[in-house]
């Protein structure tokens, strides 16, 4: 009889752990998804996301960024002040990538670190058996779930073709999704087997491309590069690599050639 109640009490007291902390979370959600404070949406409407989206993706939007803000820490660096518009920004751009799915993809995000310019990380590669350590600039970098790290500079100069928050958070989808870099399947293989030619035919030949050429760096650049022409120039990317266009449509759950 003690055994068996043991054992209920076990249960028990297992489901609760599991449960209790995504009931807590979901109304601490549904209590920053409330709109409270008109200063943030004047901000957001100001943002590039913004201002393309139609109406019912923008209240899907404001609803996400509410949530990335209330969740997410942003740490400025090298002396940077994190100000409202910094953290609009950025939250607008990672919360795109959002918009198409039902679950929060961002949810072990800890912190969003941000410097004013490029910063600078050592690297160590390995050629013919010789190690060699070397400094390298970056506009951003995401090479785990817990961090993401951005230059504001960069951020600024979004634009068609580049969009560094975009490039770090599809970076960060492929990280805590699994999408690419060898686990997207044969058919997204075959996609990005079919991309890498056409990119480097237009490179011999000199022709430009809606794809940057960093796209050929690895499977993994060139998920991220890709994310940032599906975001930034839709129709071109729909154009000139429908394949590419098609898969990260269904991977997003979203259009926006269409927007
Ligand atoms: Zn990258």
């Amino acid at each position: 009889m003690w055994a068996f109640a043991v054992v209920i009490a076990l249960a028990a007291g297992t489901i609760v752990a599991i449960v209790l902390p995504s009931l807590l979370r979901e109304r601490r959600r549904e209590r920053l998804r409330a709109p409270d404070n008109d200063l943030l949406r004047a901000r957001l409407g100001r943002t590039r996301a913004w201002k393309r989206l139609p109406p019912a993706l923008r209240r899907r939007l404001e609803e996400l960024v509410r949530i990335f803000l209330g969740e997410r820490t942003f740490i400025g660096c090298a002396g940077l002040r994190i100000t409202e518009a910094i953290r609009v920004d950025i939250a607008a751009d990672a919360c795109l990538l959002l918009l198409g799915h039902q679950r929060h993809v961002y949810d072990d995000l800890q912190a969003i670190l941000v410097y004013p310019d490029e910063f600078v990380v050592p690297e160590l590669w390995e050629e013919n058996g010789v190690v060699t350590e070397e400094s390298r600039p970056l506009s951003g970098q995401s090479w785990d779930t817990s961090r993401v790290i951005l230059s504001w500079t960069d951020v600024i100069e979004a634009g068609p073709g580049y969009n560094v928050v975009v490039h770090e958070f599809a970076h960060y989808h492929d990280y805590a999704a699994g999408f690419t870099s060898g686990s997207g399947g044969p058919r997204w293989q075959a996609v990005v087997t079919a991309a890498f030619e056409a990119l480097e035919s237009a490179e011999a030949e000199e022709r430009p491309c809606v794809l940057d050429p960093y796209s050929l760096e690895s499977d993994a650049e060139f998920f991220a590069v890709a994310t940032e022409a599906f975001i930034e120039q839709p129709e071109a990317l729909q154009e000139d690599f429908p394949d590419v266009y098609t898969e990260l449509r269904t991977l997003y759950g979203l259009d926006p050639a269409k927007w």
